[in-house]
């Protein structure tokens, strides 16, 4: 009688595999729990993994091996019911392997790493290899985090059919795209492809790019068909303190957390009270920015999609754990409910949603951006750009707000009678005028002094044109800008 192990014996059904910038995964997807053993051989490279008590059920035929380092996957069955499963190598490779529990879409899984020798791949270029221009005007970075990929599907629609990693790809794509049409703004993919990037390493190559915000994209699902709308979350205090604990006790990875581009602050020079007091204060800035960049974004999205909120959620996120970036997660809508889905699976809103986040995301920077960037020069100049070409997926109302323009201002400027724009078409902008408007409504994290000094106008005056004695002000006032 045999007692060892817990394993029962089992099958590989199937093996699926994606290629990521850096590595190979390949799962076998299995009948049940299993015992294996990994080990590499080498002349020619091989890594062989034997299983216990398990028989090769599916046909891997089908497997595509371009731009993997694996040119074939041999398996036959061995003494005592063991399967070994050899991959033919091209070249030395660094295997990780671990194994899953079932879950709702899938069953017992063995998952492969492949991880690549040599030189680093470009997908993520270091700081060290693009220093930040000297002229003071560089781009505000934008880091870009397509939920799920690879192995991990994310939510399954209603059909059974529409995955999350893909709709959130499109979309993020969508974005870059959008993002790279505006001048002084740099997109930055956290995975451009079917691929899985780990949780906790999103925001390290967000952080390693130093992005000025962190965007993850997702769908939802929910048991009931009924649940519809998309919500945004933003990073939250919890989870953040924890990690700033965590980051604090591994002095030597947050010498970068102060934003020490320059090292001229590292933690690893302080008492680790001093330290954490430090990333607290960047943690309470972080946070109040998500929650204003999330606003701002909740405020494009309405309107093209309904908010289940009408606020920014504050949750604990693992993927928003950047005390040092701010940060929002989107959730875009419900796959499980047929109309969002179905809108969500389609080209022309994937674009929509992607062309109202890049919109929420410049209204927040140009009113607050990042001192050295060139949004901040032109705001500190009164320099909007002189004109703009209408690309495709673009509406008037959309360019508008993008140079913090009204609607009606914009087709003022240009003699337009309806809201039809042709693409290739060149818009007249404000040019060397500072942005006016007779009206201002009070939007979360805003000051009267910010509001003053977005509109030019003296704090005093400002007061005054608004009987207001103090500083208190309340989100939805709507405030009078007096003209001079
Ligand atoms: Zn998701």
């Amino acid at each position: 009688m045999c007692l060892a192990g817990f394993a029962m014996p089992a099958d590989v059904d199937d093996i699926r595999m994606w290629r990521a910038p850096d590595h190979t995964r390949l799962v076998f997807d299995l009948s049940g729990a299993v015992d294996y053993e990994l080990f590499t051989l080498t002349g020619p490279d091989r890594v062989v993994i034997d299983i216990n008590d398990t028989a090769m059920r599916g046909n891997i035929d089908g497997l595509d091996f371009s731009d993997s380092p694996i040119t074939a996957i041999r398996s036959g069955a061995r003494d005592n019911n063991q399967l070994r499963v050899v991959l033919d190598l091209t070249a030395k490779v660094d295997p990780r392997s671990f194994t899953l529990p079932p879950n709702q879409e899938f069953g017992n899984r063995l998952v492969i790493d492949l991880y690549d020798l040599g030189p680093a791949p470009p997908a993520s270029p270091s700081v060290a290899n693009t220093p930040p221009p000297l002229d003071g005007k560089r781009d505000i970075v934008i880091a870009i985090s397509a939920g799920h990929g690879g192995e991990d599907p994310g939510s399954i629609g209603y059909d059974g059919r529409i995955m999350e990693k893909n709709v959130t790809l499109a979309i993020s794509r969508y974005l870059e795209d959008q993002l790279n049409s505006m001048p002084g703004y740099r997109p930055v993919m956290i995975r451009d492809g079917d691929y899985y990037v780990q949780l906790d390493q999103r925001p390290e190559i967000a952080r390693r790019e130093r992005a000025d915000l962190f965007v993850a994209v997702h769908a939802d699902a929910f048991r009931s068909s009924r649940a519809n709308g998309a919500t945004i979350y933003a990073l939250s205090g919890d989870r953040a303190d924890r990690e700033n604990s965590r980051r604090v006790s591994q002095k030597e990875n947050s010498s970068d957390l102060l934003g020490g581009v320059d090292g001229d602050i590292t933690l690893g020079t302080f008492d680790d009270d001093v330290a954490l007091t430090l990333v607290s204060l960047q943690m309470a800035w972080s946070m109040e920015q998500s929650l204003i960049a999330g606003t701002h974004v909740l405020q494009s999205m309405d309107g093209i999609a309904r908010l289940r909120r009408d606020k920014v959620q504050q949750a604990s996120l693992q993927v928003l754990n950047s005390p040092d970036i701010p940060s929002i997660l989107v959730e875009t809508g419900y796959l499980t409910n047929p109309g969002d889905a179905d809108r969500l699976k389609s080209a022309d809103y994937q674009r929509l949603m992607a062309s109202a986040l890049a919109q929420g995301i410049a209204n927040y920077f140009y009113e607050s951006p990042p001192e050295g960037t060139l949004i901040a020069w032109n705001k500190r100049n009164g320099i909007l750009p002189g004109s703009y070409t209408v690309k495709r997926g673009d509406n008037l109302s959309e360019i508008a707000l993008r140079f913090g323009l009204s609607l009606s201002e914009l087709k003022r400027l240009n003699n337009l009678t309806s809201n039809t724009i042709q693409i290739g078409q060149r818009l007249t902008l404000p040019g060397n005028e500072p942005v006016r408007a007779s009206e201002h409504m009070i939007r979360r994290g805003e000051t009267l002094s910010e509001i003053a000094e977005r509109y030019r106008v003296n704090l005093s005056s400002l007061r005054q044109a608004n009987n207001i004695s103090g500083d208190r002000i309340m989100v939805g006032q709507i405030l009078k800008i007096p003209t001079s």
